[in-house]
């Protein structure tokens, strides 16, 4: 099958195999509570959960989503860490260990329940993991393993002669999971778009002004500026009830950000209530009207 997106001249067995949704840049001004940056594993489910936290929510990605390093992983959803549990007991110690493996479980749970509660099918499954040595390593880092994950609790991972695949000694980590990370993220988008958040592709990120209040993009948009508490008339606060937090972001009036960025009102205290998605062309036709 041909590659559908390229990138760098190679495409992945993911790219291959799904077809993703793409987005059109963003054209015009909008408002919203939280504004996210990358539209990969980790800015979509973030995205997710803030709109079933009731925020408005805004992604704008460079590219498209799924064109990072989503679209490039191996996908094994592991909570047995490449860093050895044994050396961040050595230099953290065992809570720190364990809270790593906890982490890191919780995230696949995470996972497993947002693709079973949002209807996602992403051939996710549970598997067992495994730890082998490379030829020249010394066994006594399978037994300081062993030791470790067993002193903090992970008392479901075991030692094993041989493996099932290539029959060597090996530790052998239960409830490991694998699954399609585009098919995921391609759930993921459906899911925010029926929740009304939105979605731009083609829209980078340039730069962040103003500390929390400014966020200046080319291509298709130019800036997110908070709006100060205090400032009339706020389209709701961070806090929004569940009845309003499905509305998808809309446009702001001109007078909430028609200015450029420097003239935007910035937040002095406290939070941002309000974010402004202000886009490259309103800013352009703003900047001859004043002009
Ligand atoms: C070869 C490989 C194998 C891997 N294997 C595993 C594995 O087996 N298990 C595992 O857990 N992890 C693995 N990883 C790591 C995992 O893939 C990443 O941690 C994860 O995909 C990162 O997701 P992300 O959303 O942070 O980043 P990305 O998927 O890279 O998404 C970031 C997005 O941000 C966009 N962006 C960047 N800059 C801007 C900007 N200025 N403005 C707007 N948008 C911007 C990009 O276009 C991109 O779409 C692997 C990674 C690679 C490369």
């Amino acid at each position: 099958m041909a590659p559908r997106h390229p990138v760098e001249g190679t495409s992945s067995l993911w790219q291959a195999t799904c077809d993703m949704p793409s987005f059109a840049p963003l054209a015009q001004d909008i408002e919203t509570d939280v504004c996210i940056v990358g539209a990969g594993l980790v800015g979509l489910t973030a995205a997710l959960r803030l709109v079933r936290a009731g925020k408005r929510v805004v992604v704008l990605d460079s590219q498209q989503p799924g064109r990072g390093n989503t679209g490039r992983t191996t996908a094994h959803l592991a909570s047995a860490i490449d860093d050895r549990f044994s050396e961040l007991a050595r230099v953290r110690g065992l809570d720190a260990a364990r809270k790593a493996w906890e982490s890191h479980a919780t995230a696949i749970d995470c996972i497993e329940a947002i693709a079973r509660d949002e209807d996602i099918a992403c051939d996710f499954e549970r598997c067992d993991g495994y730890l082998w040595l490379a030829p020249d390593q010394d066994p006594d880092i399978l037994r300081q393993e062993l030791d470790t994950v067993h002193a903090f609790g992970w008392h479901g991972v075991q030692a094993m002669d041989e493996d099932p695949v290539f029959r060597r000694p090996c530790l052998r980590f239960p409830d490991q999971a694998q699954f399609h990370p585009l098919k995921y993220l391609a759930g993921l988008c459906a899911a925010l778009k029926r929740k009304g958040a939105a979605i731009f592709g083609d829209t980078r990120v340039e730069n962040v002004e103003g500390g929390e209040v400014v966020v200046v993009t080319t291509e298709g948009a130019a800036a997110c500026a908070a709006r100060p508490r205090s400032s009339p008339p706020a389209r709701r606060s961070a806090t929004a009830s569940p009845s309003t937090a499905s509305r998808p972001p809309t446009p702001p009036t001109r007078s909430a950000c028609g200015s450029p960025p420097a003239s935007c009102p910035r937040a002095s205290t406290g939070t941002p209530s309000t974010l402004i998605i202000t886009s490259a062309s309103s800013r352009a036709a703003t900047a001859r009207a004043t002009s």
